[in-house]
């Protein structure tokens, strides 16, 4: 889970690294009051889960209350990249001499961490390594040594970082090992006119697998953008939202991937997916079929199992009595194959619903079930 500005910042002010001073709000009218508490001019910087606000107009300065409230009620309710800005931050604004970047982000290929700085801070950092690739500087850190005052020392020479960015980067480690994250990034870490080093935005990417032990974030935050999504959530589907038009059903990861794959290849588009694991309970079939066809984009629906652990004949049965409860408006494509395929077919067809079909082999559901799409 990405956390918001706001969010990193309050973590980098309890390991004792330097922020402006800052409060959120979601109304223009409490920003002209954060505004007049926090001196008059403030910055007013849009609270969205993606970077480059700056060159969206999402980060602005006022002169004073007043254009703080004014400034707030433009950037809230604003689209930036696709995410819509539901409140803002006013911070206190910096009198920046330099900007560099620091991040630590895990490297999953190196078993490791890779700590990427440079002294050319601000701008995004995929411009500067694309341009001037030896201005970013990446020292690998050992996790079970982590970044030490020497560690450190070695990460800010390398990117020729002021030495005082070394108290810093030790602080910014122990953010990442103490609050399960797998990135931190600071862009920029700023030294002011005063020669003190302060972190004026913050990106900070938890481990969901953390999640248990970091529950002060809670879910509340709306980290699933689609309203389906957070249906699905709710109720414990692992359901994922894509934007063609054939909804796709399947047990297991891989054979959902590759289920996506042949349906494209057929020259479709998946609408979303859900993978029904190794449960295929009505209840399940019943709340995934619900979620895919309450929305509009879906055409058809394509189940693709490969019955393993999991019978076909059990997914056929969660079929059948998930249509007792869920109106059938689509058409549905079924392709049941391995374990006790033999008997869920037979299950299926003495069913005999007028929009269920089915289909014997991967390659030709995936045919029909486009082409159901397209002619819907
Ligand atoms: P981003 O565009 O989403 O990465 O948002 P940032 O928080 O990094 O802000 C973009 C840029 O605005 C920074 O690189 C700074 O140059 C500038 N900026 C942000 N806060 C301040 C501030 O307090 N004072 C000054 N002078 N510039 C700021
Ligand atoms: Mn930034």
């Amino acid at each position: 889970m990405d956390l918001y500005e706001h969010q990193a910042r309050e973590l980098f002010e309890e390991h004792g690294i330097l922020v402006p001073r800052a409060e959120v709000t979601d109304s223009p009218k409490e920003a002209r009051e954060i505004a007049r508490r926090l001196g008059g001019r403030v910055v007013v910087k849009a609270q969205v889960k993606t970077g480059g606000r700056g060159k969206a107009g999402g980060v602005k300065l006022a002169a004073d209350p007043a254009a703080a409230e004014l400034t707030a009620r433009q950037i809230l309710g604003m689209a930036i990249k696709g995410h819509t800005v539901g409140k803002v931050m006013l911070a206190q604004p910096v009198d920046i001499e330099s900007e560099f970047y620091v991040s630590y982000v895990l490297d999953r290929a190196a078993g490791g961490f890779l700590a990427i700085a440079s002294a050319e801070g601000g701008m995004e950092i995929e411009e500067v390594a694309a341009t001037r690739p030896k201005a970013v500087a990446r020292v690998p850190v050992d996790p079970a040594r982590g970044v030490t005052s020497a560690k450190a020392g070695e990460i800010a020479e390398a990117a020729g970082l002021p030495p005082q960015t070394v108290d810093v980067l030790v602080r910014l480690w122990d953010v990442l090992v103490r609050e399960d994250a797998l990135l931190v990034e600071v862009n920029p870490l700023v030294r002011t006119r005063q020669g003190r080093i302060l972190a004026l935005d913050g990106k900070v990417t938890l481990d969901d697998n953390a999640r248990f032990r970091q529950s002060r974030w809670g879910a509340e935050e709306g980290e699933h953008h689609d309203p389906l999504e957070a249906t699905a959530a709710a109720k414990g589907l692992n359901y994922v939202k894509l934007d063609g038009e054939v909804g796709i059903i399947g047990n297991g990861a891989g054979l959902v991937m590759s289920t996506l794959d042949v349906v494209a290849g057929c020259g479709a588009r998946p609408a979303d997916f859900l993978d029904i694991g190794g449960g295929a309970s009505a209840q399940i079939m019943a709340d995934g079929l619900s979620v895919i066809l309450s929305d509009p984009a879906v055409k058809s629906v394509f189940v693709n199992v490969f019955g393993g652990i999991t019978a076909c004949d059990a997914v056929a049965d969660g079929i059948v009595r998930a249509l007792e409860t869920v109106r059938l408006t689509k058409p549905l494509v079924v392709r049941l194959d391995g374990n006790n395929a033999a008997r869920g077919r037979a299950i299926l067809d003495a069913r005999a619903h007028p929009l269920v079909e089915q289909a014997t082999t991967m390659d030709g559901a995936a045919r029909r079930a486009a082409e159901l799409a397209h002619s819907a």
